[in-house]
């Protein structure tokens, strides 16, 4: 057989070639021309380890997969490209992993990317039982993609977003139509990441006979033995190279290269993540029960939500579908998806929508140079005749109706240094002195809100993700608990919201909420006969506490220390005379990874959790005192 498939791809760190011998033997071929140092390790299909040498061809004399890993030198940032010639029966190919590793976010960066000029092609196997294939590219949106199906029909692919940054995905039904696929884009003049969310091999030359794949066949349940909404993560030498978000009482099917892998699940910050090692032959299917343990411990009447996340309808890099999907997944009990509403009920947000259970609202973020803002439930776009503020907000509130409430945010506002110079609409707390109807505000810092309360205003705070995309940073990675009590609907949340009845939380997560003589989150609370207030602060993590610090009026006036517990329960009396108080949680956060957004005002301020504020009432004598 001829050399017939040459493909250039871009290793950054380190990047693993696998090479599949279907039958007999073969040869591959790696050439770079870096003069960065890069090793090269390879895996025998039986776990041995064979030398290779640059420039030299590599014998594969053994039938079944080959892994090859190619590390750069650390003292080189630089990225390396490399040839793969492939001889004989072997067919080297490369799982890039899921997502779409949206540009402008500091997260991980991709280890493989396609350094093909003019048109790319791969081949993937589509197995029978899967019903989806996700493609992703970097590439510029009026760029051709098409994919050729087994029958030799050709489909065009229509990339989303149809604007916006360069990451975007094709989705293409795969039902009835398992076989060999041939995928196709027109290439961009950089390297460009190239990949299927599904984590299918994309393999460089296409083989002889269809794919042994093996399966894991993967559920969750809570303690009790209820089926759970879940994801599922699956790592191969640690490495993620696809996941699933699926529904309650759905088996997750997980197709995966026949060797040793990973497996992941996880529901939320507020469950133990469980790890299981899967070892599995060639056709093996693997039937995997997973239990996942509860480890933050909520209250009755309290609900939890993100307010802002973006998808393929604006610069998000996902379907509303998946983000649902992701946001169930992740624990969360209602979600808004921020461009803008009409695109977004068209599509159908609301069949994921029901009262008790599940919220799937649209909302939309309207953006200008000088402000950002976030209408939540908006049913008709807002803002488009006009920039004026002014005119949002009074369009905000015709739009609400007792059945769907609305309201707006302020997005990320900043007086911190680093964010506030970057971008006008940094700056943006002009805009809550100004409009005093406006009640939410999100990712902001904290000095700038004390100031505002202290004033008397009654800002609600906020802990959005700002998602764009679901793999690094999944809906409710930061998340907000709401109290609604026995009913939960549009109503009673939009409102537990406005009263700000509600604390804020990110990854690992923390449970914190305070009562002031038994007025809660977002109430008034009334000083006793002697003018004293009896402040009871309630916190568990996943990690081991390191303080709680409780705030009067902008001022930290006394500090918990956990001393390594995961609970704690602190009382304190308090002579009263201040507007308003609240609580702020820290922990040991060694061996979690940061993510992206970790410059944002809120997360820069090292909390893991905060509560919005109990308001004090004053009487006269405590006003003059
Ligand atoms: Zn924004
Ligand atoms: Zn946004």
């Amino acid at each position: 057989m001829p050399a017939e498939s040459m493909l250039h791809f871009t290793g950054r760190e380190s990047a693993t070639l696998f090479v599949w011998v279907p039958e007999t033997e073969g040869s591959v071929k790696i050439e770079t021309n870096s003069e960065t140092h890069v090793t090269q390790t390879v895996q025998k299909p039986n776990g041995e380890e064979a030398d290779v040498l640059w420039g030299r061809s590599l014998k594969l004399t053994a039938p079944g997969i080959w892994e090859i890993t190619l590390t750069a030198s650390d003292d080189s940032a630089d990225p390396v490209t490399f040839t793969i010639h492939a001889e004989g029966d072997a067919y080297p190919f490369v799982i890039p992993g899921p997502g779409i590793v949206p540009s402008h976010f500091p997260i991980p960066k991709p280890t493989l990317l396609f350094a093909t000029k003019g048109e790319a092609t791969v081949w993937v196997d589509v197995p029978e039982d899967l019903s989806l294939l996700t493609i992703g590219a970097w590439v510029p949106v009026q760029s051709k993609g098409f994919v050729q199906l087994p029958d030799e029909t050709q489909l065009q692919l229509s990339w989303k977003p149809d604007q916006g940054s360069s990451s975007r995905v094709a989705e293409v039904e795969t039902q009835g139509r398992s076989g060999w696929w041939s995928l196709h884009t027109e290439a961009p003049s950089n390297p460009f990441r190239w990949t299927v969310w599904e984590g299918l091999p994309m393999f460089l030359r296409r083989p002889p006979k269809r794919f042994p794949y093996a399966r894991i066949l993967c559920t969750a349940t809570d303690e009790e033995g209820k089926s759970m909404d879940a994801r599922f993560r699956l790592f191969r030498n640690g490495k993620l190279t696809m996941f699933r978000d699926e529904f309650a009482n759905t088996p997750c099917i997980l197709h995966v290269l026949p060797g040793i892998s990973v497996v992941q699940v996880s529901h939320g910050m507020e469950f133990e993540r469980a790890s299981e090692v899967v070892s599995l032959a060639q056709g093996g299917t693997k039937v995997l029960p997973i239990c996942l343990r509860r480890i933050l411990h909520t209250e009755p009447g309290w609900v939890c939500g993100d307010h802002h996340i973006h998808s393929y309808f604006e610069d998000g890099g996902e379907s509303p579908e998946k983000i649902v999907r992701a946001a169930r997944a992740e624990g969360l009990d209602y979600m808004f998806i921020t461009d803008e509403p009409e695109p977004l009920l068209d599509y159908g947000l609301d069949r994921w929508c029901e009262a008790g259970k599940f919220l799937a609202l649209p909302g939309q973020e309207i953006a200008t140079e000088k402000v950002h803002m976030n209408v939540l439930n908006a049913r008709r776009s807002v803002g488009k005749a006009s920039s004026e503020i002014g005119d949002w907000l009074k369009e905000v509130r015709t739009q609400s109706t007792p059945e769907h409430p609305t309201a707006i945010m302020l997005n990320h506002p900043s007086h911190m240094s680093g964010a506030e110079e970057r971008y006008a609409y940094f700056r943006s707390w002009w805009v809550a002195d100004e409009h005093d109807q406006l009640v939410l505000v999100e990712n902001y810092d904290f000095p700038s809100w004390f100031e505002r309360l202290n004033q008397g205003r009654k800002l609600v705070g906020l802990w959005t993700t700002d998602g764009h995309d679901i793999t690094f940073l999944p809906p409710g990675k930061k998340r907000t608990y709401v109290f609604v009590g026995d009913e939960f609907d549009e109503r009673t949340m939009m409102e537990a919201l406005l009263q700000g009845r509600c604390f804020n939380t990110r990854y690992p997560g923390a449970w914190l909420t305070l009562t002031v003589n038994e007025a809660m989150i977002g109430e008034t609370a009334r000083p006793d006969e002697e003018g004293m207030l009896m402040v009871v602060v309630n916190c568990e993590a996943t990690q081991p506490i390191e303080s709680v610090e409780l705030i009067a009026d902008g001022q930290v006036v006394d500090v918990w220390h956990g001393e390594g517990s995961l609970r704690l329960t602190a009382k304190i009396r308090l002579q009263s005379g201040m507007r308003w108080v609240s609580a702020r949680a820290f922990v040991d956060e060694r061996g979690w990874e940061a993510d992206g957004h970790s410059m944002e005002p809120l997360m820069a301020s090292g909390c893991i959790a905060f509560t919005n504020p109990v308001w004090v009432e004053r009487d006269q004598a405590s006003t003059v005192r």
